[in-house]
């Protein structure tokens, strides 16, 4: 005798952030925040050879407010900086970010004054995919690495 006699068969017991980790994961709604030649390599990934939609995240959104993911690709310069600033404040939480490629993540190729030299100085990133560009199976991989942080979240750390 346990908690599925006492509710009914058929019951499924689990725990809260294991289903709610788990519907995150699977409709994750991307925001591309594409700046230079990354982002060429992300319209593949969406596109149907490397069909990010067998992870559920395929429903990309141009609007921060419908949007829980958001894909940095390319070099930022230090002009964009309040924009991509403003941008993710714009997210609401759960939030996660991605950097794609080289420049996102360190500044690539631009090491001067005008180039951020790595996003997270700035807005917190979640996953870092390296690569000058990254290949679109990198960046389904980056992907599946949050997945893997998603799943280890709780409810009890909601802000
Ligand atoms: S990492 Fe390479 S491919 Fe990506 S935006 Fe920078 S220069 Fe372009």
């Amino acid at each position: 005798m346990g908690i599925e006699t006492a509710i009914g068969s058929p019951a499924i017991t689990t725990q809260l952030d294991k289903v709610v980790n788990w519907a995150r994961k699977y409709s994750l709604w991307p925001m591309p925040f594409g700046t230079a030649c990354c982002a060429i390599e992300y319209m593949s990934v969406v596109s149907s050879h490397y069909d990010l939609a067998r992870f559920g995240a395929e429903v990309v959104r141009f609007s921060p407010r419908q949007s829980d993911l958001m894909l940095v690709m390319g070099t930022i310069n230090t002009k964009m900086v309040p924009i991509l600033k403003r941008i993710y404040n714009q997210m609401c939480e759960p939030k996660w970010v991605i950097a794609v490629g080289a420049c996102a993540c360190s500044g690539g190729l631009y090491n001067n004054y005008s180039v951020v030299q790595g996003i997270d100085q700035y807005i917190p990133v979640d996953v870092y995919v390296p690569g000058c560009p990254p290949t679109p199976e990198g960046i389904i991989h980056g992907v599946l690495k949050l997945w893997e942080k998603i799943e280890k979240e709780s409810v009890k750390d909601w802000k």
